[in-house]
C-alpha cells in the first residue's frame, strides 16, 4: 500500500514545544510546511518557531480537536504525551507514531518485554508491581541495581542505585511505590544509540551510530562515528530496525544500548521520536533526523543519512550559564544550537554544540576545551 504524500504547503502539527519541537518546526519550515504547535507553556521554544501556537493541555479535548482539524498529519515530541490524547487525535486526521507505539516506548517493563520477544537482550531485571516483588526482585537481580520508575523517567529522573535490600525499600518509598523495574547495575564499557526511520511504506534508513557518554544521568557528548567494532555497529543498528519493524512503526525511533567490557550490547530503552544522541545530524548527516521526522510522517522516502564528518555534540546545560560565549566562536568548525530557553536552572538542556573535524580524537580536543572555557569566568 503506498500511503498518501503530504507535500510543501501543507500543515504538520507537533503535541509538545520544548527543543525537540523547536528542531521539529525549523526543519519544517525551511521544506514549506505550515506548522501548529500545541504547548501548555506560552514562551515554550517552539512556540517562537511555529506558525500557530496552540496553548493548551494535552488533554484539552478542544485544543486537540483544534489542531487536529488544521493539520494534514501530526507528530509529537516527546513520549510522556497522554496516548489517550494521541488517540483522540488520530481519529481526526494522521498521527505518527501510533498511540500503541507511544505505549509501548512509555512503560519500562512493557518495553523491555517487548523487546526480548523481539530477541533482543535487556539488561536483566524484574518487575516491582506491588511491595511484595521486592523480596523476590532483590534475590532474582541482586546489587548493586538500580531502580527505576516505569514511567515518566527521563534524564536520570525516577532512578536510584540500590546497594542492598534495605536501600531499595527506602528508594521503593520515595518513588511513591509506584510501578517500578529493578534492573542489575551492570559494568559498561560505553553506550551507543541507533537511531532508525521508517515510513507506512516500510521504507526505512539507519543513521551511523553514536557514542553517548553521560553526567549525572544526562547525555553530555555523543561521539560519532561510535569507538566500537564495526559487528557492534551494525548489530545495533539491526536490532533498532528489528524493533521498528515488530511496530510497523512510522516515525524517527532512537534506541539506546550499553556495551559490557565484553562486547555484549544491552538494549535499554528506545524513544519514539528524535534523540538528544542523534542532534549530530544536523550539521554531520545529509539528511538530519528532525527531516526524516518530518519526511517520514508525510510518507516521503527517508532522506540520505550519509556522515558527511566526524563530529562530537555537547549539550550545554543551564549549569554552564552565563557561558562565555566568545569560546565558541574561537574555532570555526563549531555549529551552536540554542533552544530559545529564557531561565537557566541546573540540569536543564539549554543548547548543544557540534564540533566537526578531520577525526573524532581531534574534533573531542576541541569540544572538551571549549566545553571546559565555556564555564571558565
Ligand atoms: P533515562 O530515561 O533517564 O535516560 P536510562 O535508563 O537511560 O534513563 O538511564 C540513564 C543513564 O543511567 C544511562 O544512560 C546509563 O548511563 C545509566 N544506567 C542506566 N541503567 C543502568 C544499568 N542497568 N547499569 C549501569 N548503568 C545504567
Ligand atoms: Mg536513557
Amino acid at each position: 500500500m503506498t500511503a498518501k504524500q503530504i507535500l510543501p504547503g501543507a500543515t504538520l502539527g507537533v503535541l509538545g514545544g520544548g527543543q525537540l519541537g523547536r528542531m521539529f518546526c525549523v526543519a519544517a519550515r525551511t521544506m514549506g510546511y505550515r506548522v501548529v504547535v500545541l504547548d501548555p507553556d506560552p514562551s515554550c521554544g517552539a512556540g517562537l518557531i511555529a506558525d500557530v501556537h496552540i496553548k493548551a493541555d494535552y488533554t484539552d479535548k478542544a485544543a486537540l480537536e483544534e489542531m487536529a482539524e488544521q493539520c494534514d498529519a501530526i507528530t509529537l515530541e516527546f513520549e510522556n504525551i497522554p496516548s489517550e490524547s494521541v488517540r483522540f487525535v488520530a481519529d481526526k486526521t494522521a498521527v505518527y507514531p501510533v498511540a500503541e507505539s507511544l505505549e509501548i516506548a512509555q512503560n519500562r517493563d512493557i518495553e523491555k518485554q517487548f523487546a526480548q520477544k523481539a530477541g533482543l537482550q535487556p539488561v536483566p531485571y524484574y518487575a516491582i508491581l506491588q511491595e511484595e516483588d521486592l523480596q523476590q526482585a532483590s534475590s532474582e537481580v541482586g546489587f548493586p541495581a538500580i531502580l527505576k520508575s516505569n514511567t515518566l523517567g527521563y534524564d536520570g529522573k525516577g532512578q536510584f542505585v540500590v546497594t542492598d535490600f534495605s536501600e531499595l525499600c527506602d528508594a521503593y518509598e520515595s518513588v511513591g511505590k509506584v510501578d517500578c523495574v529493578l534492573e542489575k547495575k551492570i559494568d559498561i564499557r560505553c553506550e551507543v544509540s541507533a537511531i532508525v526511520v521508517r515510513n507506512a511504506a516500510a521504507e526505512m534508513a539507519s543513521f551511523p551510530v553514536s557514542e553517548n557518554q553521560h553526567r549525572d544521568g544526562i547525555l553530555h557528548m555523543s561521539i560519532v562515528p561510535a569507538r566500537v567494532s564495526a559487528a557492534l555497529t551494525s548489530q545495533a543498528i539491526e536490532n533498532a530496525s528489528i524493533l521498528a519493524d515488530a511496530m510497523s512503526y512510522v516515525g524517527v525511533l532512537a534506541v539506546e544500548f550499553f556495551v559490557s567490557f565484553d562486547d555484549e550490547l544491552y538494549f535499554n530503552e528506545m524513544a519514539p521520536r528524535p534523540h538528544n544522541s542523534g542532534h549530530y545530524t544536523k550539521d554531520a548527516c545529509v539528511t538530519s533526523q528532525f527531516e526524516q521526522q518530518v519526511r517520514m510522517m508525510c510518507g516521503l522516502k527517508p532522506g540520505d543519512t550519509r556522515l558527511l564528518s566526524p563530529v562530537v555534540m555537547v549539550n550545554m546545560l543551564g549549569d554552564l550559564w552565563s557561558p562565555d560565549w566568545p569560546s565558541i566562536f574561537t574555532q570555526s568548525n563549531i555549529k551552536l544550537h540554542l533552544y530559545g530557553k529564557t531561565e537557566a536552572r541546573p540540569g536543564r538542556k539549554m543548547g548543544h554544540f557540534n564540533v566537526l573535524a578531520e577525526d573524532v580524537e581531534s574534533a573531542l580536543v576541541v569540544a572538551e576545551g571549549v566545553f571546559n572555557a565555556l564555564s571558565e569566568k
